[in-house]
């Protein structure tokens, strides 16, 4: 935004809307680096203001505001995205909306087994509202410290709970919504059965800003478990690691709540990166982490546990296992896991993807596409880890050793994914699993989905925010 009287003006209103302290603008001299940058340091913007609100009246002031002015708004939780859909563009003339500010639990219904909270609460903040009151709330993934519900929803995003509990959009109940006309609409509510009509809720879950801005929502909880248990078993193939998830699903029912891949090259780059970690079955071709949440106990659990490993162990499709004794241990084999997305940064940027498969697919995939790849790029390295029991893969693809990471990316980021998504439509999977669309898959959506799809998209953008101010370029 350069600085002509309607740009002034704008500012103006946006400081009376919020209070001055809470604008921030480069010609103040504040430093935007942390709203301007994402988590993965790939994209850099430039906002023209930093407007952080403090409740929903005020976004709906900042968002009409907007509106009147033809200003784009991008909105921002955690910025722990990652497909460069929460940081502004390179134009200088967005407003990047903070939303970090929304940040009270209006409520939880424990009776219900419902939790009110503000977008912009982080989403470990609100596991232990849930705990405090001997509930949990099922979501979880490896950016929780920083992440926001809002953002959660905004992205539907997925993480380590979805075998058992579903994605985001599976445990909200009800949203409140700042529309891009900057009217409220109050769609919060702890029913589980309300069919009235369009559901407008389901809309907004996923579309990453493109539609209206998340002010609050309302999730289900469920009841603790009475034990949480862990362990690691070691596979020689994909085969084998699918072979141990069926076994799982009918040995532990319900009771599986995490079944997790790691290949040996995303562990080597952990052992690599933070040496201090412990490494329990070294050299596996696979590793699988197994989570089991239990009603009834940590012996029970234990037993039932060590039961499925032997049976594993007997069928063949596991070589080796450890099961956690202690929640630190259980703690520490979460810990190898979570540390992946982190190792891949220092290790420097990679070509990323987040997919989705039938989880029957998926060696086969695998074995046809890195072969692909190795081919055309030899000595190229894959991070290849994720939800299998989901059938969800974040299949990275690192540069062969000594060649330039972002240089590498510059140059065969495209041939590379056409690849990779080729070979996922091959299966019938999808190029996005959990991340969403934002910048990076923006032009992949348009290519690949299919064109009555986006057809429909389209005219529900435009019902909706029919002056294309919402998080333009991005999704669409
Ligand atoms: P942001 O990054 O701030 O925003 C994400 C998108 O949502 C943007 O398009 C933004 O405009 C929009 N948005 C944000 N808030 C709102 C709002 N209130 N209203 C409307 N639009 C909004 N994702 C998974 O699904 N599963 C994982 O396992 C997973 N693991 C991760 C691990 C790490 C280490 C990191 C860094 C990220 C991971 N992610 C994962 C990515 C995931 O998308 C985010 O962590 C999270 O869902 C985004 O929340 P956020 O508050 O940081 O959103
Ligand atoms: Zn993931």
């Amino acid at each position: 935004m350069n600085a002509t009287p309607g740009s002034v003006a704008l500012l103006d209103t946006l400081r009376a809307a919020v209070g001055p302290a809470h604008v921030l603008t480069p010609a103040d001299g504040a430093d935007l680096t942390a709203w301007e940058q994402d988590w993965r340091r790939r994209w850099r913007g430039r906002a023209a203001a930093v407007v952080r609100p403090g409740s929903t009246a005020e976004v709906a002031a900042v968002v009409r505001a907007c509106a009147a002015h033809g200003t784009a708004i991008v909105p921002q939780g955690g910025n722990t995205g990652l497909v460069g859909g929460g940081v502004p563009d390179a134009s200088g003339t967005q407003v990047l909306l903070g939303l970090q500010r929304l940040n009270r639990v209006r409520g939880l219904d424990a009776a219900n087994l419902t939790l009110t909270a503000e977008a912009g609460c982080v989403l470990q903040a609100l596991q232990h509202a849930a705990a405090a009151q001997g509930l949990l709330l099922p979501l979880s993934l490896a950016a929780e410290g920083s992440c926001t519900i809002g953002g959660n929803l905004a992205t539907n995003a997925g993480g380590t709970q979805v075998l058992r509990w579903g994605n985001a959009r599976e445990l909200c109940l009800g949203l409140e919504v700042v529309t891009a006309a900057g009217e409220v609409w109050d769609g919060l509510s702890g029913l589980r059965k309300d069919n009235t009509g369009y559901d407008l809720r389901d809309l907004f879950i996923g579309s990453e800003g493109t539609l209206g801005v998340i002010t609050a929502a309302t999730l289900k909880l469920a009841p603790q478990p009475a034990a949480v248990t862990t362990a690691l078993a070691a596979c020689g193939s994909l085969d084998d690691c699918v072979a141990l998830l069926n076994l799982a699903r009918a040995r532990l029912g319900a009771g599986l709540t995490g079944f997790e891949v790691m290949g040996r090259f995303a562990l080597d780059l952990v052992a690599q990166h933070f040496p201090a970690l412990p490494r329990p079955l070294p050299g596996a071709p696979w590793t699988v982490l197994l989570e089991q949440s239990d009603v009834e106990g940590e012996a029970p659990a234990r037993e039932r546990f060590e039961r499925l490993l032997e049976a594993a162990i007997g069928q063949g499709s596991v070589a080796d296992a450890v099961v956690a004794e202690s929640l630190a241990q259980s703690r520490a084999l979460w810990h190898l896991r979570e540390s992946i997305p982190l190792a891949q940064v220092e290790e420097g940027l990679n070509v990323k993807h987040d997919i989705s498969l039938p989880v029957s697919a998926i060696p086969r995939f695998c074995a046809r596409t890195d072969a692909l790849l190795r081919q055309r790029w030899p000595g190229v390295r894959l991070v290849n880890f994720g939800h299998l029991g989901d059938g969800n893969l974040h299949y990275n693809v690192q540069a062969p050793p000594g060649d330039d990471g972002p240089r590498f990316l510059a140059e065969h980021e495209h041939a590379v994914n056409q690849v990779v998504f080729d070979s996922v439509a091959q299966e019938g999977g999808s190029f996005s699993a959990e991340h969403g669309i934002g910048a990076l898959k923006r032009d992949e959506l348009a290519a690949r989905k299919h064109p009555v799809a986006l057809g429909l998209m389209r005219a529900i953008k435009t019902a909706l925010d029919p002056q294309g101010l919402m998080n333009p370029g991005r999704v669409l």
